[in-house]
Formats: structure tokens, C-alpha cells, sequence
């Protein structure tokens, strides 16, 4: 009837069936076929020395091009596959295919790469991430050295004891460890001095316009001061301009990463940067 209809009419909206939420339930179903359907790719952005200019690691990025919806950012479906714990399978096919690459250059004759992948809170509170780490590591034969996890302030700051064990487990197996977008995520330091890491990964948002920014250019400075006071190596994050490139070399900054030396590129691609020798012109 037409009044039944209505009815049907009022909960099809009272459900939320908007057209934005159509849309995240047709990704939320597509992503849970994106594995299978090998549909993920992985991509490499350079970590670039600011001391010789040459590439002297990578950040794994993962890429979606799904067949029915297209190219997906990973800021749209990573919170999605979070909610629905399918970041777990995801980020071990990350760690996994990024290990068998790296090995893979190492067996090449390539210039050796530390290659960071990042964890989403999930994965890394899962109980068996270190023997899931330790499995990745011997299956692909990479020695430990050359892999880093990329960990955000926010993943870290939940549950502080169990962290601070796991943080330990995985650095007895001789991986990396670096926190990233720095600066973004807590409002506290003193996390700083109860967990071991390495390497502190300064946010773009401080990056951008620092040569002319001078709140950026104060916090920034004071972020690789703090940086090496704490014996951490510091990467900047989302360098664009050359200006930007002077003014954290001039403040002694480790690495940077950015579209002024390279967007993510796929694999071979990555390769060829490597193969010819890409650096920072001096
Ligand atoms: P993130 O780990 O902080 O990665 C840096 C992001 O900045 C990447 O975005 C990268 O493409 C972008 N970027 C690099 N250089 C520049 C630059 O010069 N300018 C600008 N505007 N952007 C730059 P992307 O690839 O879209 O990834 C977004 C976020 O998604 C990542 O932030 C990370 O949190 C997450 N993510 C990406 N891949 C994975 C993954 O395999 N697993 C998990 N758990 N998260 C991932
Ligand atoms: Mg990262
Ligand atoms: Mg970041
Ligand atoms: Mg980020």
C-alpha cells in the first residue's frame, strides 16, 4: 500500500542509506574482495640523506585500484579496513610483499635500502605481532636491520605497558622503529624517554612553507634539536620546494621525503631511481 510504502520510504532514510553511505558500503564490500582479487599494489617513496643526497630507504605505500570503483586513497579505506579488522591481512601482505622486494634488490646488487612499513593500531596490538614479524623476516630471508615499522603517536599512547613490551620485543629483533606524523598525534613528550625507537618522522604540516612560515620554521628547528638530543635520526615528511629543502638542511635534518625529489612510485619504477642513481642535486 502507499502508506506502507511511505513507510518503507521513511526507513530506507531513517537507516542512513544516503548516497555517501551507499558508497561506503560498496567499498566496505569491494575492499573485502581486494586481496583476492589482487587488486593492491605496492608503491615506494625515496627516503633521501640530506647529508650525501643519496636514496637511502623507502616508505611502502599501499595503493587501491579497485576494479568497480577505481583509484581509492588509503586516507578513505584504511580507517574502513581498521573498523573492520580487515587491516590485519592487509598490512601483513604489505610487510610481506615489501620484505621479498627489498631482499629482491639486495640480490641485485642495489645500493642497500632500509624499507619502513607503516602499522595501523590493529596490527600492532595484535598479541603475535613479533613471532608475525619474525615469521615475515625468516620466510623472506631480509635481514632485520633493514626493515622499519612506522608507528603514529596515538597508536602508541594506548595501553603504555603492553606498548612499552612490545616496543622492546620487536627492537631485540633488530628492526627500526620510527614514529610518524610527529607532532600531530599527543599532546605529551614523555613518552619520548619510556619508549625505545629510532627514528622521528616530523609531520608535513610543520614541513610545508618553512622557509617563510615562521611558526613552522621555530617548531620544526626545535623538533630536530630535540630530535638529536635524544640520539634519534629525524626524517621531514612532504618536502616540496627547494626553499624547504635549504632550510632543513641548514638545521642538520637526517633525511627527507617529498614530491620534490619523487612521489610514490611503483617498484620498478623505484628501481630505476635506484639504477641510475638519483640524488639531491647539491
Ligand atoms: P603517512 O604514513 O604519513 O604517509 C605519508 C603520506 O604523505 C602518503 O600519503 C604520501 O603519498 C604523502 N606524501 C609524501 N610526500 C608528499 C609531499 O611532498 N606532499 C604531499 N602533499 N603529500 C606527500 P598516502 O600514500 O595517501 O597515505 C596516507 C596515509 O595512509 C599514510 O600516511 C599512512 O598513515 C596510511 N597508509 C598508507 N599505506 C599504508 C599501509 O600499507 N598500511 C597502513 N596501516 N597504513 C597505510
Ligand atoms: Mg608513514
Ligand atoms: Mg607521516
Ligand atoms: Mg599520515
Amino acid at each position: 500500500t502507499a502508506q506502507k510504502q511511505s513507510g518503507n520510504h521513511y526507513e530506507f532514510y531513517a537507516s542512513g542509506m544516503t548516497v555517501g553511505s551507499l558508497n561506503q558500503f560498496l567499498l566496505e564490500a569491494n575492499l573485502r574482495h581486494a586481496l583476492e582479487r589482487s587488486e593492491f599494489q605496492v608503491y615506494y617513496q625515496p627516503k633521501v640523506s640530506l647529508v650525501t643526497g643519496e636514496i637511502v630507504g623507502a616508505e611502502a605505500l599501499i595503493r587501491w585500484f579497485s576494479s568497480s570503483q577505481g583509484f581509492v586513497s588509503p586516507v578513505e579505506f584504511i580507517p574502513l579496513a581498521e573498523e573492520t579488522g580487515l587491516i590485519v591481512p592487509l598490512d601483513e601482505w604489505v610487510m610481506t610483499t615489501v620484505c621479498t622486494q627489498a631482499k629482491q634488490w639486495q640480490l641485485a646488487d642495489l645500493p642497500p635500502l632500509q624499507v619502513a612499513v607503516n602499522l595501523s593500531g590493529l596490527q600492532f596490538h595484535q598479541t603475535d605481532l613479533t613471532e608475525r614479524v619474525t615469521q615475515i623476516l625468516q620466510r623472506t630471508e631480509l635481514e632485520p636491520q633493514y626493515l622499519e615499522l612506522e608507528l603514529t603517536e596515538s597508536v602508541i599512547m594506548q595501553n603504555t605497558d603492553a606498548t612499552i613490551k612490545k616496543l622492546d620485543q620487536l627492537k631485540t629483533l633488530g628492526i627500526q622503529i620510527a614514529i610518524d606524523d610527529f607532532g600531530t598525534g599527543y599532546s605529551s613528550l614523555s613518552y619520548l624517554k619510556q619508549f625505545s625507537f629510532d627514528t622521528l618522522k616530523i609531520d608535513r604540516c610543520f614541513v610545508q612553507n618553512i622557509s617563510c612560515d615562521s611558526k613552522n620554521a621555530a617548531i620544526t628547528t626545535a623538533m630536530i634539536q630535540m630530535a638529536h638530543d635524544l640520539d634519534l635520526k629525524v626524517i621531514a615528511e612532504g618536502v616540496e620546494t627547494n626553499s624547504e629543502l635549504a632550510f632543513l638542511q641548514q638545521q642538520a635534518c637526517d633525511e627527507m621525503q617529498g614530491y620534490f625529489f619523487s612521489r610514490p612510485v611503483p617498484a620498478p619504477e623505484f628501481e630505476q631511481l635506484l639504477v641510475t642513481g638519483k640524488r639531491l642535486a647539491d
